[in-house]
């Protein structure tokens, strides 16, 4: 019985998709499907976006206003934080204060921080987790078109005939837009799809070609194809001339990398595929160029992404159906950050911080006699200022820095000695907000209310499904209440987000014309809106104004840009490799990303058991060959090494990773890792325009990890451990996991698991004990009233039984006779399945009931298989998965 029917938005990827939520509130919970009549996902949703409604979960959640540790009450709280912001502003001056935000608030939120901080602190410290994810993609499109414009939308992908994928593992980032373009590709097989990415991902399951380029050469590779389409007549002349600048120096600069071997050699790339794919963006007009992190993370991201707009310029491939160079975001609402000016060097509505008309309108605006009049710390320059001790209060809002940034070791130890740390978090523990001497209770997705915008320009709504969790609090509302006690009361009388949205679209259309200039984003449509019809907002995409009331789908079709001369501009790019060259102590190149499953530093998607199965572990990618060559197994532990820090992580050989590079996932934390954190690793560098750091290329050097035993728990209750060098937690269905190594061996096995796991006797234990003390090996379970309570395995190495029989045995009431006979074993007993590791995590299907499946029954395609066992037949994620076990 649902009490609701609820329209919202996922709080993750930028694709955006809508959602449907039946809710529940006596039990809190609700029942989560796609929104079928939302434009974006149209009813889909990926892995993550399914399982939202095992993360609304209270228990994990921060509830109350805390104060060095004590719990305090909202208050004396705010007095605090706006008391100390304001002495320290008095003492050393408003650019001694800083917020680090971020993509995941809602842009109600984001336009007051940004309000606060730059209109009346006046200072521009204040930078976002945007930052590390598409800062170059806003400053590429700033150089091309004089606006942080995406010229296109996701019907493109229906419409095109190409499709690049750049640095864009599509697949696991961004799933529904993968699927969308799968099933376009799947309605006319002549749609080229072509992947560049130096890993074979999942995304290349669909690709005609695949240019597994060499780390940081895509500048090279770009510049050739500009090259080439003027050699081959294939530049649209007219358009070059009518609507753009630049070209011919452009051209000139391109001249470095003409010949095909040439280019082929320094992006170490086969000249056939080059070609091929050369001729085909030649050939189409109605090429789509799709690209994000690959592109973005590097310290010449702006440059890349320049030279990807250029090759579309001088094809005339731009603002008409199923064309242009398209930024998917990260994050769910990096785009409304934009908006809003979340970034150091921007101010709000599209405006920039150096425009001293700019700065002028937005000060008459908001009324502000103290607005900020140069930009500030951007991410990277913001901790270090921390760290030097130039800000002595900071104020992280809904992002976990100690994790997520470069250096993070140095990003932990700043907010360690800095003065005054605010963390305003929906969850009660991260690294960052551990850290925290106030700690403020925001809302979780499923509280929230606001607008998010999605890499298409389109503003959906969030809406709230239930009341927040005990004190919790708007975002917007906490900045209100600040900003009020800090003196500026007049200027932050907001008593709902629709209020703030309504001053937002306001700005957006003031001195928004020919007269004073016009700008991109222009939402004035909404100046008026009323609570109604807030509350009622459909999906619709900037421009929203008198001219275009009912949104814009492209921009640009008629060739005017937002320039001075109103014409695109042509960049002249020179190619530059990365920041950090290998050497001998560190010869492998390192490359961060997302997984599947999860998302960023799994505060929330850790919470659902269905995503913790595809991935438990922090792992690391090796080629087979430098595997080899470092004496590392899959499966085994290894340490991995840069100049700035060390983690731990499980080895897995493949092929689909280029040789002398590892990959690394972004995701784990000292929450769920002890040694995971591969922030810790990434080097700090920057891109020299957009200041995004280079989270794709780190030197490092790798080696076996042994430890001198290896072992794991499973325990149906929650267990502590002191730090073993290696630990990592996994929530399971009815259990926890344990995977643990280090060098301390407990004298006594048999008293160390009694003393760690008989923490609450709930009915008779029953012990099973084996152990071979010469050999270094000891298992145990316990069961109480014959249903399994724990399970443990140690070993002087990694050869341990799979988890997956032995995880599930807890969700039965009572193991029988053959079970428990067999469990010290940790195989099965003779006849019972195992479904091995989990491939499709919606239907919980894994690796062994597939390959099982197609022996068989004779399987021969993914769609056999999802009629068989219904796996890949949801979201669709995991298909490439399925298709190469096939
Ligand atoms: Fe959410 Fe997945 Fe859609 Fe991204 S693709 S918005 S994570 S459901």
């Amino acid at each position: 019985m649902t009490d609701q029917s609820i329209l919202t938005t996922c709080p993750y990827c930028g694709v955006g998709c809508g959602v449907h939520a039946e809710v529940n509130l006596k039990s809190h919970q609700a029942s989560i499907k796609g929104d079928k009549n939302h434009p974006s996902n149209f009813g889909k949703l990926c892995s993550k976006g399914s399982a939202l409604g095992e993360t609304i979960e209270l228990s994990s959640r921060l509830s109350e206003p805390q104060v060095y540790g004590q719990t305090s009450n909202w208050s004396e709280t705010l007095d605090l934080v706006a008391d100390t912001f304001s002495r320290t502003i008095k003492e050393h001056g408003p650019d001694s204060v800083a917020f680090y935000v971020s993509g995941q608030l809602l842009t109600e939120d984001y336009y007051v921080a940004n309000k606060l901080i730059k209109g009346f602190i006046g200072t521009a410290n204040i930078d976002t987790n945007s930052r590390l994810c598409m800062s170059s993609s806003v400053a590429g499109y700033k150089r091309a078109f004089g606006s942080d414009t995406v010229p296109g939308c996701y019907e493109d992908y229906e419409l095109a005939d190409m499709i690049v994928l750049i640095g864009s593992n599509t697949a696991w980032c961004h799933p529904v837009s993968f699927q969308r373009i799968r099933a376009a590709k799947e309605a006319n097989p002549n749609l080229k799809v072509v992947v560049i990415d130096p890993r074979r991902t999942a995304s290349c399951d669909i690709a005609d070609l695949h240019l597994p380029i060499a780390i940081g050469t895509d500048t090279t590779l770009f510049n050739g194809l500009l090259h080439y389409l003027q050699q081959h007549n294939a530049i649209d002349e007219n358009y070059i001339k009518s609507y753009t600048e630049g070209f011919e120096s452009a051209l000139k600069a391109a001249a470095n990398h003409t010949e095909l071997s040439d280019i082929a050699q320094y992006c170490n790339l086969a000249i056939a595929d080059i070609e091929t794919f050369y001729q085909w963006f030649a050939k189409h007009k109605k090429v789509m160029s799709l690209y994000s992190q690959g592109v973005n993370q590097s310290t010449s991201g702006s440059d890349k992404v320049n030279s990807i707009i250029n090759c579309h310029l001088a094809t005339g491939s731009l603002g008409q159906p199923g064309m242009g160079p398209f930024s998917i975001t990260g994050q769910p609402n990096a785009m409304g950050g934009r908006e809003v000016g979340g970034l150091a060097n921007q101010l709000a509505a599209h405006m920039e911080l150096s425009d001293k008309q700019a700065i002028e309108r937005v000060a008459t605006f908001w009324e502000s006699d103290n607005i900020a009049t140069e930009a500030g710390y951007t991410a990277v320059d913001l901790f270090d200022a921390i760290y030097d001790g130039k800000i002595k209060a900071v104020w992280v809002m809904a992002t976990n820095p100690v994790v997520s940034m470069p250096n993070a070791n140095k990003v932990k130890q700043a907010l360690q000695q800095c003065e005054f740390v605010v963390v305003s978090d929906c969850v009660a523990h991260t690294d960052t907000l551990d850290l925290a001497h106030v700690k403020l209770p925001a809302l979780g997705w499923s509280e929230k209310d606001g607008t998010v915008t999605n890499s298409e320009r389109r503003i959906s709504r969030q809406r709230p499904l239930f009341e927040p969790a005990g004190d919790a609090k708007p975002d917007w509302w906490i900045l209100t209440q600040v900003a009020r006690r800090m003196g500026f009361e007049h200027a932050f009388h907001y008593s709902s987000s629709a209020d703030i949205f309504r001053e937002h679209a306001a700005l957006s259309g003031f001195e928004n014309d020919a007269e004073h200039g016009l700008r991109d984003f222009d939402i004035s449509a909404f100046a008026d809106i009323n609570q109604l019809n807030y509350d009622q907002l459909q999906p619709i995409q900037w421009p929203v104004n008198a001219e275009n009331p009912q949104g814009t789908m492209r921009l640009f079709a008629d060739g005017v840009f937002f320039t001075p001369s109103a014409k695109a501009q042509f960049i002249s790019i020179t190619p530059r490799a990365p920041a950090n060259p290998l050497s001998d102590s560190y010869p492998l190149s390192l490359n961060t990303g997302r997984i599947r499953d999860q998302w960023h530093t799994m505060t929330r998607t850790a919470l659902a058991v269905k995503l913790n199965q595809h991935k438990a572990e922090p792992f690391v990618e090796i080629h087979p060959v430098d595997a080899k060559k470092y004496r590392l197994e899959n499966n085994t532990l290894a340490q991995i090494s840069s100049a700035w820090g060390t983690i731990i992580a499980r080895v897995e050989v493949t092929d689909s990773q280029q040789q002398r590079s590892l990959f690394v996932p972004i995701h784990w934390t000292e929450q769920y890792a002890s040694s995971g954190r591969v922030g810790a690793l990434v080097n700090p560098a920057v891109d020299p325009i957009s200041k995004q750091p280079e989270s794709k290329h780190t030197p490092v050097n790798i080696k076996s990890y042994q430890p001198a035993w290896q072992g794991f728990v499973l325990s149906r209750r929650e267990l502590t451990f002191r730090q073993p060098e290696y630990l990592v937690k996994v929530k399971g269905e009815q259990f926890y996991r344990y995977e643990l190594a280090g060098n301390d061996l407990p004298e006594d096995f048999t008293a160390w698991v009694k003393n760690k796991l008989c923490t609450a006797e709930v009915g008779t234990p029953q012990w099973q004990e084996y152990q071979d003390l010469s050999k270094g090996i000891y298992r145990a379970s316990r069961l109480i009233d014959n249903q399994l309570e724990s399970i443990v395995f140690m070993a002087p190495d990694s050869y341990l039984p799979e988890r997956s029989w032995l995880t599930s045995l807890f969700i039965k009431d009572a193991l029988d006779k053959d079970e428990r006979s067999a469990l010290l074993t940790g195989v099965p007993p003779l006849g019972t399945p195992d479904v091995g590791q989990i491939v499709c995590s919606c239907f919980n299907v894994g690796e062994k009931t597939i390959l099982y499946a197609v022996q068989e029954k004779g399987l021969k395609t993914h769609q056999e298989v999802g009629q068989c066992l219904k796996a890949g037949t949801n979201c669709g994620s995991c298909v490439p998965e399925i298709k190469a076990l096939l």
